[in-house]
C-alpha cells in the first residue's frame, strides 16, 4: 500500500488553513517529498514521520512557493551523516545548487550530502523497486517538469502536474490514469478577471473538462488560490460540471491511500 500525504494544498499565498502545495509520498520503504516550500519538517513530524527518512526530494520548478524551504530542510539535517537525493530539471538543479551555496549548505561541515540527479524529460528513471518516474515538460516556467510516477508494487500510476496551464500532452499522458494530482489554482471567474492566469495556471472548470475527456479515474486538485475563501467549494462544483470520476479535494495533512 502506498500513500500520498498533502503537506500543503494552497497556491503561492499561504493561509491559516492551506500552506503552499507539497506532498509526501510513501511507497514501499521510500519516503519522497515532492516540492519543498516552508515548514515541511514540522509537517512531516506532525504526520508521525521522521524527516531523516526522506531519501529523495523531487522538485517541479523554481518558483518560491515550491523551493524556498529547501535550505531550511537541509539545514535541519546538518548533524546527520548520509545523503539526500534531489531530482528535477537541469535548470531547477542549477538553481537549487546556488540556493544551497548561499547558505553554505554544501560545505564540508554539513553532515548530510545532497546528490543532484537531473532528469531528462521523457526518460524513465528508476528510483527503487517500488517507484519509477518520468519527467515531462509543462509550459509554466522554463524550469518546469510534471511527473508520471509508476508505483511498481501497487501497479498504479500517478500524474503529478506541478504548476501548469492546460497542457494537451499532459492529458494525453494521463489517459485513464489511476490518479491525476493537478493544480486548479482558482475557479474560472477568477481567470476571467485576471486573464494572464490562463497562460500559467489551470482553472477548476478546465481541469474538470479535460480530465473527463482523458477518462481520469481519480482526480485530486490542489494549489488553490488563497484569497477566495470559498475556493474548495467552488472548485468542487466547477470540476463536477464535467467530471464524473472519483474526486478528492484534499485538506492540508490529509492522507490519500493509493
Ligand atoms: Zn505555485
Ligand atoms: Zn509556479
Amino acid at each position: 500500500m502506498a500513500e500520498i500525504y498533502f503537506l500543503g494544498t494552497g497556491g503561492w499565498v499561504a493561509t491559516p488553513q492551506r500552506d503552499n502545495t507539497s506532498v509526501l509520498l510513501r511507497a514501499g520503504g521510500l519516503l519522497i517529498l515532492i516540492d519543498c516550500p516552508g515548514s515541511v519538517v514540522a509537517k512531516i513530524r506532525k504526520l508521525g514521520f521522521d524527516p531523516r527518512r526522506v531519501s529523495t526530494i523531487i522538485l517541479t520548478h523554481v518558483h518560491p512557493d515550491h523551493i524556498y524551504g529547501l535550505p531550511s530542510l537541509v539545514h535541519s539535517l546538518i548533524l546527520e551523516e548520509g545523503e539526500i537525493r534531489l531530482l528535477g530539471s537541469e535548470e531547477t538543479l542549477a538553481f537549487a545548487r546556488r540556493l544551497l551555496d548561499l547558505f553554505g549548505l554544501r560545505e564540508k561541515n554539513v553532515g548530510i550530502r545532497v546528490r543532484f540527479q537531473s532528469l531528462r524529460p521523457g526518460r524513465v528513471f528508476r528510483l527503487d523497486d517500488a517507484l519509477s518516474l518520468r519527467g515531462f515538460r509543462v509550459p509554466h516556467h522554463s524550469s518546469s517538469l510534471g511527473y508520471h510516477l509508476y508505483l511498481n508494487e501497487e501497479r498504479k500510476e500517478i500524474v503529478f502536474s506541478g504548476d501548469t496551464p492546460v497542457h494537451r500532452p499532459l492529458f494525453k499522458d494521463a489517459r485513464a490514469i489511476d490518479y491525476l494530482v493537478h493544480e486548479a489554482s482558482a475557479p474560472s471567474r477568477y481567470f476571467k478577471k485576471y486573464p494572464r492566469l490562463y497562460r500559467i495556471h489551470t482553472s477548476s472548470l478546465d481541469l474538470g473538462r479535460w480530465s473527463e475527456e482523458a477518462g481520469v479515474r481519480c482526480l485530486i486538485p490542489c494549489h488553490f488560490l488563497a484569497d477566495v475563501w470559498a475556493v474548495p467549494t467552488d472548485v468542487r462544483a466547477e470540476i463536477r460540471r464535467c467530471f464524473t470520476g472519483r474526486l478528492i479535494v484534499p485538506r492540508d495533512l490529509q492522507c490519500v491511500s493509493l
